[in-house]
């Protein structure tokens, strides 16, 4: 019995299972971003309490960069103010997020299971019954003090506290999520204290998640000026590459679809590829769309893409040297489908091949097919030979004549060990190399 358990436990690790269900399979060429658009780090500015300022010059300062906030509320507390739920209803219908911060703002510490379960959930249905265009699915602990989990994770996908670390990519613990506490109380005080935290989130390609109350003289705790959210905002915006803005709901939501999601080519001609993307949650809540990317098919300008027929916005974005095309998909929500938009050959921004090159090959590493691309500058005989570290040749993919222009070759490593393996592109005045992962 012991061995039995003990051989599922192994076999669960192995496949990669989670809690949360099963785990993310990517059908090669696709990828999932690790954030939206295939940005770097995820920043999400959370506001709690519903302080005056946080209506009158948060909000608008955030429309005016585009970005998205999360207010935190507390339904029922005289103490801390009754909701406007116009105001609040307002906010929502901006795109802003109207999460729980509990029914009394009292801490969980001592508190009973069933005082718990009505603080939960009768702070969630208050939200419900008042906020239409959007699910209350988050919440935050008051006074940032965890209670029991288990029981917040009945209604809430995700909960904050304010342990001051940056999350990683995924975070350990959806019912107790970091967050860095801002203004004149907390460690951030200042625009070069919020854009250090940046900076660090860059590094780590985590999730910030920060912690305001008061906007300027509102009398909210721990203030910060508004002019010091100007200056922090105008730095997001002016690195659009770096930085995904958004809602904590919306970012919790984007990370558990990721993981969870399943994307399968299920079919392809020359010029439609149709692609399933599956994540298996609860689609009543799991409603964000994630971002995907795939190199430009062979021939292919760019393309459009559509998905259960409404098109859907499409980039051609240039990488080192590969053009991938990026678009949203919402999980379960019908097919994509890809369709070729204009040929290679015709392309306009197409440049002239000057020099003769071996490209990066994509994706890398891989397991177990990748393509390798080239160019070349006048016909002639072509071989493209794959070598392991130790100098022995693997493979020839390409001993020929070919045309000038750009080609690529499929290299499949179905009796190749993992390693590392270096591809050799010789040709009339060429002679390069490039290296190349396998992990399987
Ligand atoms: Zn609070």
């Amino acid at each position: 019995m012991m061995k039995t358990c003990t051989t599922i436990v192994i076999l669960l690790a192995a496949l990669g299972c989670s809690r949360f269900g099963r785990a993310q399979t990517v059908d090669s060429p696709y990828e999932i971003g690790v954030w939206r658009g295939f940005r770097t780090a995820a920043v999400s500015f959370t506001f709690d309490d519903g302080t005056a300022n946080q209506f009158s010059k948060a909000v608008p300062l955030f429309n005016e960069f585009g970005f998205n906030l999360t207010l935190f509320t507390v339904t029922r507390s005289i103490e801390y103010g009754l909701p406007n739920w116009d105001v609040l209803q307002n906010t929502a219908a901006q795109g802003h997020e109207i999460a729980a911060h509990t029914l009394t703002h009292t801490s969980f510490a001592g508190m009973s299971d069933s005082l718990q379960t009505l603080e939960l959930r009768d702070c969630q249905s208050d939200i419900d019954s008042h906020i239409s265009g959007q699910k209350c699915v988050t919440m935050a602990y008051a006074f940032c003090v965890t209670g029991n989990k288990s029981l917040c994770a009945q209604y809430y996908i995700a909960a904050r506290i304010c342990s001051g670390v940056i999350e990683p990519r995924t975070p350990r613990d959806f019912m107790a999520i970091s967050s860095i506490i801002c203004g004149t109380e907390g460690s951030v005080k200042t625009a070069d204290h919020f854009i250090s935290r940046f900076t660090s989130t860059v590094k780590s390609g985590g999730w910030c998640v920060l912690l305001l109350h008061g906007v300027d003289d509102d009398g909210g705790w721990s203030p910060v000026p508004s002019s010091t959210l100007r200056e922090t905002l105008e730095y997001l915006h002016a690195n659009p590459n770096d930085y995904w803005i958004e809602t904590f709901g919306n970012v919790a939501r984007y990370i558990k679809e990721r993981d969870a999601a399943s994307v399968a080519e299920i079919a392809a001609t020359d010029t439609d590829i149709t692609v399933r993307v599956t994540d298996g949650l609860d689609d009543a809540i799991y409603n964000y769309p994630v971002t995907l990317r795939r190199p430009l098919p062979d021939g292919w300008a760019s393309a459009t893409v559509e998905q259960n027929g409404q098109p859907v916005a499409v980039q051609v974005a240039e990488g080192d040297s590969v053009s991938f095309i990026m678009f949203d998909a919402l999980p379960d929500a019908g097919d994509v489908i890809l369709t070729k938009n204009g040929s290679a050959g015709v392309r306009t921004d197409d440049q002239a091949i000057t020099a003769s090159v071996l490209r990066q090959n994509y994706p890398n590493p891989f397991n177990p097919v990748t393509t390798i691309p080239f160019e070349l500058t006048k016909a002639g005989w072509v071989r493209l030979t794959v070598f392991d570290l130790r100098g022995r040749e693997v493979t020839t993919l390409l001993n020929e004549e070919l045309a000038s222009g750009r080609h690529s070759i499929t290299f499949t490593a179905e009796t190749v060990a993992s390693g590392v393996y270096v591809c050799t592109l010789q040709g009339e005045g060429v002679l390069q190399q490039r290296k190349m992962v396998l992990l399987r």
